[in-house]
């Protein structure tokens, strides 16, 4: 366990919204820390439509997922929140005049407030179904963003359809001396694969080479020998059971929202959804202000632009709270000295 990090605020979850709620907070001048059981930030916007446009938030008629989120990182870069990638928030409870926050990787914060922006959940890597691979986990069973090193003189499996998973069986073909794998093999339900035609045929062609060997079907349960897989049992789409030798998977099945411990952190909650104050976008606990997809409330619709306007208000509640008894006026950026002095402009 780190030692623990202080800080005025810290918002749960950098994807769009939590990444505008730390901009509003800057403009109310609190620094805050932001955590994310991603690397990065970008929440639905990077990991479900990256490339795909977006046309309805206001004054940008057109721009991608991923473009929003830069735009955004620009937009709040002024006021330097500390971004920990990477850290999924596994516990929240009232600690002193604020929260003890833990995270299932280590990081400790105690902030006085929190704003959780955490969407449809924290994205984590989708599993392989049977049981018997969930203790291989870390030591042959190995998910998207792993040091392909680890591959290196076994016999490999990869899991997946898409471009991703395609990508990650020709690097480890590709990888060569001393960290080569003995073999390695592709497996996909069915011969049907979401990535681009080139890169299909490229992976065609390395079949037909005999440099990658390619499994339609489904993983059964790993063959264990001393606790360690030394083979898997799969059936193909016809039915047919086949053991193929495996000492190592990299899964490739891309990422799914879970909501976890969320739900254990005593907040009112009304189907999975946390219950705001839609003046303040408080929840039931005082302290902690809830933004985005994972609030309700009467006419909640799930947009960004919504998620904007709440993160805006949440702000100056959290800036009340912060700085009992001192008046939280509005202030415009276009004509506010003080606010030219937090963002680092001039205003001219
Ligand atoms: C295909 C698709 C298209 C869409 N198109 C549009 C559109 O055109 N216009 C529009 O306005 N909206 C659109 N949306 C909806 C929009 O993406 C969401 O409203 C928006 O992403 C919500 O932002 P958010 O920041 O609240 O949550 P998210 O984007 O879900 O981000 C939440 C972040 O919190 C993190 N997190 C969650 N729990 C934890 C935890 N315990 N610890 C650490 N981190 C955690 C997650 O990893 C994630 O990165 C679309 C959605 C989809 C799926």
């Amino acid at each position: 366990m780190s030692a623990p990090v202080a800080t005025d605020a810290l918002v749960i979850g950098a994807g769009p919204v939590g990444l505008f709620q730390a901009f509003q907070l800057g403009l109310q001048d609190i620094r805050c820390h932001i955590v994310d059981s991603l690397p990065h930030p970008g929440g639905q916007c990077t990991e479900l439509y990256g490339d795909k446009p977006i046309y309805d938030i206001p004054g940008l008629p057109r721009c991608t997922g991923k473009e929003l989120i830069e735009r955004l990182q620009t937009q709040v870069k002024p006021f330097a929140p500390v971004f920990h990638g990477g850290h999924s928030v596994s516990r929240l409870v009232p600690q002193g005049d604020g929260f003890a926050v833990q995270t299932a990787q280590g990081l400790h914060v105690q902030a006085r407030s929190v704003a959780i922006a955490a969407g449809v959940g924290a994205f984590e890597p989708r599993q392989l179904p049977a049981a018997g691979f969930k203790p291989l986990r870390g030591s042959q069973v190995f998910f998207a963003g792993h040091d392909p090193s680890v591959f290196a003189g076994q016999a490999c499996l990869v899991v997946g359809g898409d471009g991703t998973a395609i990508q990650a069986a020709l690097q480890l073909c590709d990888l060569s001396g001393p960290n080569a794998p003995t073999r390695v093999g592709l497996m996909h339900r069915r011969d049907v694969w979401d990535a681009e035609p080139a890169l299909i045929e490229r992976m065609r062609q390395w079949v037909r080479e005999g440099r990658l060997q390619l499994h339609i079907g489904q993983l059964l349960e790993p063959r264990l020998q001393d606790q360690r897989m030394q083979a898997v049992d799969w059936v193909s789409s016809a039915g047919e059971t086949h053991t193929l030798p495996c000492e190592a998977i990299w899964v490739q099945l891309g990422l799914s929202p879970q909501l976890g411990p969320l739900s254990e952190w005593g907040l009112a909650m009304q189907r999975k959804q946390l219950v705001v104050d839609s003046a303040s976008f408080a929840t039931s606990v005082p302290g902690i202000f809830a933004v985005g997809d994972v609030n309700t409330y009467p006419g909640k619709q799930k947009l960004i632009l919504c998620g904007f306007h709440e993160a805006t208000l949440a702000a100056f509640a959290i800036a009340a709270r912060l700085r009992p008894g001192e008046r939280t006026s509005l202030q415009y950026t276009t004509t506010s000295t003080h606010l030219h002095r937090l963002l680092g402009v001039d205003g001219r």
